[in-house]
């Protein structure tokens, strides 16, 4: 693996699976009969090893995707070799995943009593803080009584608000409809007054507004709600304040890129991920909540197969259990302490810092393109361009740069990913890499101008 990373710059972003190889995956009959470790390891060579999605190279930019560390790496081996069940119990991984809960609450500001557990991703982690949120700011006893013959429990969320939200209401029985789709102003952050507006019109109707969700670092184009009027807002409202931090959460690493969060601390909850930008091996997530009490009201049973103990192996129970939905939990703390102890927290703030760097240099050379157009501002570390030419129809516009986003990634140049930015096609950069350097956005937008020469030129 430590000589496949080192060959990454001179390998293809992507390239698609062949189809000799896919077809080899397709025989539904388990081998009845072993070939042995060595026969299974050159096969994974052969056959698995060269066709990712892509998500180590260095031009890899699609999605908001991490691309691991190489100690990150080998501690997941060390995880894997202890094989802990991190539930809790009286061992020392328990006492690893509560010092990197402290660890975590300090670098994002939070008090040093909060609570938190580590889950496998930013939609598990966010989803968990909904539902402390709706089991602390319902009324009444959602465990007990589910939301039969209630009135409607409402949460508020811009429309850039990520897609967890949606699985997230819809899972915990509140409906698609109790996500209240708050506007955006011009930089894409929540609109206030919408904000306000919209609570006054539930409550005016009979509905029980409980959580205001903000993101800070939308998945489209990197924007960061106002935290700190969020946080007033909800105060005022007596509603429960839940921050979306997947990968913006961690500009708080940062001493110069802190102002963008300012407010984070005063959320009730934030979910975020490690995967994305501390750049760990997936999965690796976190929620942290204010009142440890309350995540702990929200999920903690006691069947007497799981009774505590003053002494032996369950003294100290299982916190991280009573935190959450898993009962059987790896040992993911290890990857996270190992990677703050080896490298320190200055080395992911000065990461982080560089891929903002590099997203600002990203958007001056689209700037600096007459035929490219930056789509959205640039805040943090997303950048949505296009190319453009006068006369071209915006449907013939959206298919041109959906066409050069595939020649990127199908030729192995490099791998953005597509979203709409306002109605219309963006190619979309998220840069949560430590491996890309300047000359692989220099790289990009050549490429991206050769492609669309070829395809949007002949008009
Ligand atoms: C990636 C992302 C999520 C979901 O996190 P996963 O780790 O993919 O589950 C949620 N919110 C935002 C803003 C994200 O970028």
């Amino acid at each position: 693996m430590l000589a496949h990373l080192a060959s990454l710059p001179q390998q293809p972003a992507w390239q698609p699976v062949p189809d000799d190889i896919a077809a080899r995956f397709l025989s539904p009959e388990p081998p009845r009969e072993g070939i042995g470790a060595e026969g299974a390891y050159q096969e994974f060579r052969d056959t698995i090893l060269p066709y990712p999605n892509g998500n180590l190279h260095p031009r890899f930019w699609g999605w908001v995707q991490g691309n691991g560390t190489p100690l990150g790496m080998m501690a997941d081996m060390l995880a894997a070799g202890m094989n802990a069940h991190v539930a809790g119990f009286n061992q020392a991984p328990s006492r690893v995943e509560h010092q990197v809960i402290a660890w975590l609450a300090s670098l994002l500001g939070m008090p040093p009593t909060s609570g938190g557990v580590l889950v496998t991703g930013g939609t598990i982690a966010n989803i968990l803080g909904l539902n402390v949120a709706r089991h602390a700011k319902a009324g009444f006893d959602v465990r007990e009584e589910g939301l039969h013959g209630r009135p409607m429990l409402t949460c508020y969320g811009s429309s850039e608000t990520h897609g967890w939200l949606q699985k997230g209401v819809e899972l915990l029985g509140l409906g698609n409809r109790a996500w209240r789709r708050v506007p955006v102003d011009a930089e894409f952050r929540v609109d206030l007054a919408g904000l306000k507006r919209a609570i006054v019109a539930d409550r005016m109707a009979g509905h029980h507004p409980f959580c205001i969700i903000g993101t800070a670092g939308t998945v489209n184009t990197g924007a960061i709600d106002d935290l700190e009027a969020l946080a007033d807002i909800a105060r005022d409202e007596g509603l429960w304040f839940h921050v979306d931090g997947a990968f913006g959460a961690l500009a708080h690493l940062s001493e110069d890129l802190r102002p963008l969060v300012r407010g984070l601390g005063r959320a009730d909850s934030i979910g975020f991920d490690l995967h994305k930008w501390m750049y760990l091996p997936f999965g690796a997530a976190c929620v942290l909540i204010r009142d440890d009490a309350a995540q702990r009201a929200a999920f903690a049973t006691s069947p007497d197969y799981l009774r505590r103990e003053a002494r032996g192996v369950i003294a100290g129970g299982l916190p991280f259990a009573d935190r959450g939905i898993d009962l059987t939990r790896p040992f993911w703390a290890l990857k996270v302490w190992m990677s703050l102890k080896a490298h320190g927290v200055d080395t992911f703030a000065a990461l982080i810092e560089q891929n903002c760097r590099q997203a600002q240099y990203l958007a001056g050379l689209v700037r600096g393109a007459s035929e490219l157009e930056l789509m959205a501002p640039v805040p943090l570390n997303v950048v949505c361009f296009r190319f453009v030419r006068s006369g071209v129809s915006p449907g013939d516009l959206d298919r041109i740069n959906g066409e050069i986003l595939l020649r990127l990634q199908e030729e192995g140049i490099a791998v953005p990913s597509g979203t709409r930015v306002r109605g219309r096609y963006a190619l979309r950069c998220a840069i949560t890499n430590h491996r890309s350097r300047r000359e692989d956005f220099d790289r990009l937008v050549q490429e991206t101008r050769r492609i669309a020469a070829e395809v949007g030129g002949a008009g």
